[in-house]
């Protein structure tokens, strides 16, 4: 790759239709009913059912709300279960594994109708997600999940054959691939901002630049201490998830921050975008560290993300990974410069599923393994549902016991370079099977 393709800008490409920036400074209250840290997509939508519900409720963010995850994701909302059935099933039980799966179904669509009632400007569009099969084996397995997924949750899901390939994606790098109708794309920090809207309209009150550096119980609250004084909260909510810092060293060593990286390329001719994503698609891929990538929502460029291994500095390599990675895919788009290349940090766990947990009284809801724009708002909401001790809104199945601990882990993920490769040498293995 020539120099001249290093992107132009490392800030999202979608902060030019949102920016995200500080709110006016807010006056600290002494006392409230429900504290919140992290003013994310999990955070601002918890809070917008405890102030309907009459609570008061401020929420705590240590940048500018939105500057996390929630306005630099791919905005594809997946919500995905990164576990398989089988592995569910053999970890937890065969109900758990379909009450666990069913509740993305719900999720998903909890997340349209909630864009839809509220009227969220997010440019969403349903417009389904392929997944491309590497190699005829993986293509077989991945026919076979489909079929089970449209029986089990009545999801419209099927194959795609290698010949019908070009219908759905300008190349031949997958032997096939599978479709799911029930996935789509938004611009995340449009459904950030309009999440903020609704959520300051709800009476939340919300502090921007302002870290909550402990929480210790109080009587029968807690006495939270930020960067702007001290507070009394009868309940704390903690969504920090890819951003958990030592405030909760207790969650710090269940959660393991992994950096996602997007490039964005420059406006691409309509006839291109038209042969390499004919139906606008979102795209996945079945490898370890693949790609996911997508057309903007005005479907004149590619964005394409992935793991980003690198902890420092230099954000030419894993950009240049990135631009392999799409060239591989469209070898066409070789000389195409990239507007833009940026990073946020997700946050994976043990058993790799999101969670709402208890522990000495403070409520945790957090734990997305990248796959949040579905999963922050629901369990966000379900967290606040329980703060409420509402009886109308069932338990969710991701409120179970915390994330497992990581042995020798207190924030420092020095273990990542290591399973990064494991990962990578899968994947190379895969490849390489697939050519024989
Ligand atoms: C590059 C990238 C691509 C992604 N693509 C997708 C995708 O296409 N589809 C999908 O479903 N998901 C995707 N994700 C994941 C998704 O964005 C996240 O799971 C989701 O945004 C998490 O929302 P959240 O509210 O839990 O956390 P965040 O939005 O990360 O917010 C957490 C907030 O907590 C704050 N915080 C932390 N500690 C403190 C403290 N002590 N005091 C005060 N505030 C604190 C942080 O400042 C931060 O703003 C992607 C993520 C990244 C980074």
């Amino acid at each position: 790759m020539h120099e001249r393709n290093i992107a132009e800008q490392s800030t999202p490409f979608w902060w030019e239709a949102a920016p995200v920036k500080p709110l006016p400074q807010q006056s600290l209250a002494k006392e409230l009913d429900v504290l919140i840290v992290g003013a994310g997509y999990a955070g601002l939508a918890a809070g917008l059912v405890l102030a309907r519900a009459g609570r008061s409720v401020a929420a705590f963010d240590a940048m500018s709300p939105g500057e996390g995850a929630s306005s630099r994701n791919g905005g594809i909302t997946s919500g995905s279960i990164r576990p398989d059935h089988a592995t569910l099933s053999r970890r937890f039980g065969e109900k758990k594994a379909l009450a666990i799966e069913a509740e993305g179904k719900l999720a998903r669509e909890f997340l349209y109708d909630f864009i839809e009632v509220e009227r969220l400007d997010c440019d969403f569009q349903l417009t389904g997600l392929f997944r491309g099969a590497i190699g005829h084996e993986q293509y077989e397995s991945m026919a076979r999940s489909a079929e089970a997924l449209a029986k089990r949750l009545g999801i419209e899901s099927y194959a795609v054959p290698h010949t019908e390939q070009r219908h759905y994606i300008g190349t031949d790098f997958y032997r096939g691939g599978t479709v799911r109708m029930d996935i789509g794309g938004l611009n995340p920090a449009k459904l950030h901002a309009e999440l903020l809207r609704v959520a300051l309209a709800a009476g939340v009150t919300v502090h921007s630049n302002t870290s909550v550096s402990s929480i210790a119980r109080d009587g029968s609250g807690f006495r939270v201490t930020t960067v702007a004084g001290t507070v009394q909260a009868r309940q704390v909510l903690v969504c920090t998830n890819g951003y958990t810092d030592g405030a909760t060293p207790y969650l710090r060593r269940r959660l393991v921050p992994v950096r996602s990286r997007i490039i964005a390329t420059e406006e691409l001719a309509p006839e291109m975008m038209a042969r390499l994503m004919p139906k606008r698609m979102m795209m996945g891929e079945g490898l370890q560290l693949g790609f996911y990538y997508r057309p903007s929502p005005d479907g004149r460029r590619i964005l394409l993300g992935g793991r980003d291994s690198s902890r420092v500095g230099d954000p030419a390599a894993p950009t240049l990974r990135l631009h392999k990675g799409l060239v591989t895919r469209f070898p066409e788009l070789e000389n195409v410069r990239l507007s833009h290349s940026w990073f946020g940090n997700v946050a994976m766990n043990r058993d790799m599923l999101p969670r709402i947990f208890e522990k000495d009284g403070v409520l945790y809801a957090t734990g997305f393994c990248g796959s949040g724009v579905v999963w922050a708002p629901w369990v966000g909401t379900r967290a606040a549902h329980k703060l409420l001790r509402s009886s109308e809104h069932p338990c969710s199945a991701f409120d179970f016991r915390p994330p497992a601990f990581i042995p020798l882990y207190r924030g420092n993920p020095w273990f990542m370079p290591a399973v990064i490769q494991g990962y990578g040498m899968q994947d190379r293995i895969a490849m390489w099977r697939a050519s024989r």
